[in-house]
């Protein structure tokens, strides 16, 4: 007999679940992977509160803080960042039993979990980004850097501004200036003020003026505090959230920047700041991402909201070569610069006229940088055929500014016209994250306030969006096996000053025989207490060399009585063979 719809169990049948938590989560559960990676940090390292070796002597004991950043990370993966849902989660959610093993925290705890870590945070997702760099999952070339504006925890409705102050006071003025009239007039008719006339008494009107006086000693008073802090606005909630403009968005909240490398687009470098613009966050976010890379030269390509001069010379001093389009500002068809040429000998511009441009005025600062006026003269331009199309109909003459980059500049266009798909390639790469959190994870709010909040806050989501890539770039099992490897050694280690002190000695010998024997190290480290070094040779070489039993044989640290048996060394092998491998 054919059925419409599936049959429901009765809610009153007696049923068996397994008995076990462990059975509900399966082998291939992602919750399995934040379980190994957090148990792999090493928590009073990175700075996290609690972690000292001290029992509570009062009170209840502390939640310990790998389950609150456990229980944070799957919140963050899961479109879940209120403290009070993810209590509930901790309460209704199997996965979320699983990863806190029954622990249950309240709101408020996890809460100030998030807001008294700013900095371990932070820490936190860099050293998650080191990780994918010892997996080999940057190219380490080139990086696209964007930004984006995020709500903060302020209304529009919460600013004060300075024009707006200097407005108020304004009127203040006028309103005390009418009735200071209001009275002299009074006094001239000598008439005799009172209530029953419909006028208002003396008294009231010396009572209005005084409320009136306050309220302009207030706000000179708070116009005053706000420009010697050198703000134009300031929210009563987060002073240090803004109010962005960008085009017809309009956003009181955070400008969040971010670097992606080309490979696996994981985000290498984050930045939150209140600059309404992108123009002076090129270089900060480009050495950032070369520190972290750490790499000797480095390819940026950013959107035409980030052409700066100055950047462009940081940049060139610090081996970063830019791509940045040039915002076109040829208005009505009117010539742009590029119609007009330079003469170096004689430091004049040509027209299309061929009339000269010549210096005018000082230099003045823009962005840092100085530029110079070079103006044509007004009897050439009067009568000149080309006019319409060179200035408007009220501009008495042509104007032209010279950046003291400008060479620089000049040779940016050039490089930008060869530049190929490297544009269409930013797209690709930048819109990717901020996409994916903005879209499929739903971030496009902070929920806590001031800018070192809200930084340990977006790292909790780059980290969750670095750590889906990661999940998704090298897969479960192999990121498991990883992470169980630097939990494993790092448990042998841990708080151990001696034992630090013998890696580096180690690493400093590792780097000798690399000297001697050519392996062509990449990186050498002393991650989570395990060293790490990567290398550029092939894997034949190294499988040649390290194979189990000869690794025994040569490994300084199981065989010399010097050091400590448990110091383990990891080769990655590297990229091109597809191949991580942690031996112990
Ligand atoms: S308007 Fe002036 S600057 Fe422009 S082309 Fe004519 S002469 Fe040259």
């Amino acid at each position: 007999m054919s059925r419409r719809y599936k049959q429901a169990q009765p809610r009153g049948q007696a049923e068996l679940f397994p008995s076990r938590v462990e059975d509900y989560v399966d082998d291939d559960n992602p919750v399995r992977a934040i379980e190994a990676y957090i148990n792999s940090l090493d928590m009073l390292k990175l700075g996290y509160a609690n972690t000292s070796a001290k029992n509570t002597e009062r009170g209840q004991p502390a939640y310990p803080p790998e389950a609150l950043l456990k229980l944070y990370l799957y919140g963050y993966l899961n479109r879940v960042k209120s403290s009070r849902m993810l209590e509930k989660e901790t309460k209704r959610n199997l996965e979320a039993i699983w990863l806190m093993e029954g622990l249950r925290p309240c709101y408020k705890t996890i809460a100030n979990f998030r807001s008294k870590n700013k900095k371990a945070l932070r820490k936190t997702h860099k050293e998650f980004i080191l990780l994918c760099k010892s997996l080999s999952l940057f190219e380490g070339e080139c990086i696209a850097i964007d930004g984006s504006f995020f709500k903060g925890c302020a209304g529009k409705h919460t600013y004060t501004t300075t024009s707006g102050l200097e407005k108020s006071i304004k009127k203040l003025d006028e309103h005390i200036d009418q009735w200071q009239k209001s009275l002299d007039k009074a006094d001239k008719e000598d008439r005799n003020l009172s209530a029953s006339d419909g006028t208002e008494t003396l008294k009231e009107k010396l009572e209005q003026i005084e409320v009136l006086q306050k309220q302009k000693a207030a706000q000179e008073q708070e116009l005053a505090r706000l420009k010697s802090a050198g703000k134009t606005q300031e929210s009563s909630t987060d002073p240090d959230a803004r109010l962005l403009n960008k085009g017809t968005q309009k956003v009181s909240g955070y400008n969040v920047q971010i670097a992606v490398d080309s490979k696996h687009h994981i985000i290498v470098a984050d930045n939150v700041t209140s600059d309404p613009n992108d123009l002076k966050q090129l270089h900060i976010m480009a050495t950032e991402a070369k520190k972290v890379l750490n790499v000797e030269s480095l390819s940026v390509v950013a959107d035409g909201g980030y052409f700066n001069a100055s950047e462009f010379y940081k940049c060139d001093k610090d081996n970063i070569t830019p791509y940045v389009p040039e915002p076109s500002k040829r208005k009505n068809g009117r010539f742009n610069k590029e119609y007009f040429t330079y003469i170096d000998a004689q430091d004049i511009y040509l027209c299309p006229e061929n009339n000269e441009l010549k210096k005018s005025g000082k230099p003045r600062s823009q962005n840092n940088q100085n530029i110079q006026r070079y103006s044509a003269s007004e009897s050439s331009c009067k009568h000149c055929p080309l006019r319409s199309k060179c200035i408007t109909e009220k501009s008495k003459s042509r104007e032209i500014w010279r950046s003291e980059h400008e060479v620089l500049l000049e040779k940016h266009r050039v490089r930008m016209s060869a530049s190929g798909d490297k544009m269409k390639l930013r797209k690709s790469l930048v819109e990717h994250p901020f996409g994916t959190l903005k879209d499929r994870a739903g971030w496009r709010h902070f929920l806590l306030r001031g800018r070192s909040k809200v930084e340990a806050e977006f790292s909790l989501m780059a980290l969750g969006y670095n750590f889906s890539r990661v999940l998704k770039v090298i897969g479960l099992d192999e990121l498991l096996s990883v992470l169980k490897g630097i939990a494993s050694s790092r448990l042998y280690l841990k708080h151990s000053k001696l034992q630090y002190v013998k890696a580096i000695v180690a690493m400093r010998i590792i780097a000798r025989i690399d000297s001697v024997a050519g392996w062509g190290l990449r990186s050498l480290r002393n991650t989570a207490n395990m060293i790490v070094f990567h290398t550029a040779r092939d894997s034949e070489y190294f499988h040649s060399l390290f194979t189990p039993p000869r690794l025994h044989s040569w490994h300084p640290f199981k065989t010399h009585p010097k050091f400590n048996p448990y110091i383990s060394i990891d080769i990655i092998y590297p990229p091109t063979h597809g191949c991580t491998q942690g031996l112990h």
